[in-house]
């Protein structure tokens, strides 16, 4: 890992957070990605390692590209891409559910991660060599109730993972998705628009994953010889059977 240039999409939270700091120990250099400047700041400020900030809405389709050509030319060829940053907003019925926060997860979840993909994807054609880690979930795995568009969006992360793999089978790129269950991080308390106590009791009993269980699992995908691939790895809390199973301690 020593040198390589990790990019990580939401660095200011959660799993993004731990997956810098796991990264930085290990030596990378880092491009930390996310809309909230002072969590990236506070965070460069831990890293023991050199860092670029880059500050763009993943929705902004022209924000994102404009972030990646402002990279100055020591940092263009990035090694890793870690397309992490997305959220829940929102657990309703289709029929009552907010079109907002539809189109927040649509836009974000999915699209987002396919405009960093590409604008991140020539220089690692070109030198034929890299690797991308999308963060998909359980979630997109089997829907569970209320969460439709969530699910559908984490869906579109596995099906757009298994695309892309094969289509940068020729140049050699490794392409693979962790898909983690619970884990206790700001993703609640964002879904449920800052409800804290509504936030908590998804956790409750629980035992759920830390964002530093999936960053080593990150690291792990990262570390393997260049001749594996990690396609496809699923996270869970050892109380969590699937999306919608949990054996809470009571
Ligand atoms: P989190 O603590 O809320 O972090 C989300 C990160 O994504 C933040 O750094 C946020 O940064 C960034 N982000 C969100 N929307 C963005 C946007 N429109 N533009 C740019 N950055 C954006 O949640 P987390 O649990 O670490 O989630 C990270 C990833 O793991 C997500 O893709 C999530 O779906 C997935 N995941 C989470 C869980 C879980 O239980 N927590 C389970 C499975 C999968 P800014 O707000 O600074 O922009």
């Amino acid at each position: 890992m020593k040198n390589k240039i990790v990019c990580i999409t939401g660095a200011s939270s959660g799993i993004g957070w731990a997956t810098a700091m796991a990264f930085a120990n290990h030596g990378a250099r880092l491009i930390l990605c996310g809309r909230r400047k002072n969590k990236l700041e506070e965070l460069q400020q831990l890293l023991n390692t050199e860092c670029k900030q880059l500050i763009f809405d993943v929705r902004n389709r022209k924000a994102v590209f404009q972030a990646f050509e402002s990279l100055p030319k020591d940092w263009e060829q990035i090694d890793i891409l870690i397309n992490n940053a997305g959220n829940a907003h929102g657990l309703d019925p289709v029929q009552t559910a907010n079109i907002d926060d539809w189109d927040a997860m649509i836009d974000g979840n999915v699209k987002g991660l396919m405009y960093v993909t590409k604008a991140v994807l020539p220089q690692m054609v070109s030198a034929k060599r890299g690797q991308i880690i999308n963060l998909g979930s359980i979630s997109g795995r089997e829907v569970y109730p209320n969460g439709s568009v969530y699910c559908s969006s984490k869906f579109a992360v596995d099906a757009f993972t298994n695309g892309l793999r094969i289509d940068l089978n020729p140049v050699g790129i490794r392409v693979g998705a962790i898909h983690p269950g619970l884990v206790e991080t700001e993703f609640s308390n964002v879904r449920f628009k800052g409800d804290q106590e509504r936030a908590a009791k998804v956790y409750q009993g629980i035992e759920a994953l830390t964002p530093e269980d999936v960053a080593d699992a990150i690291l792990y995908m990262a570390n393997a010889p260049e001749k594996v691939t990690i396609a496809d790895l699923v996270i869970l809390p050892t109380r969590q059977a699937n999306s919608y199973v949990n054996n809470r301690l009571t």
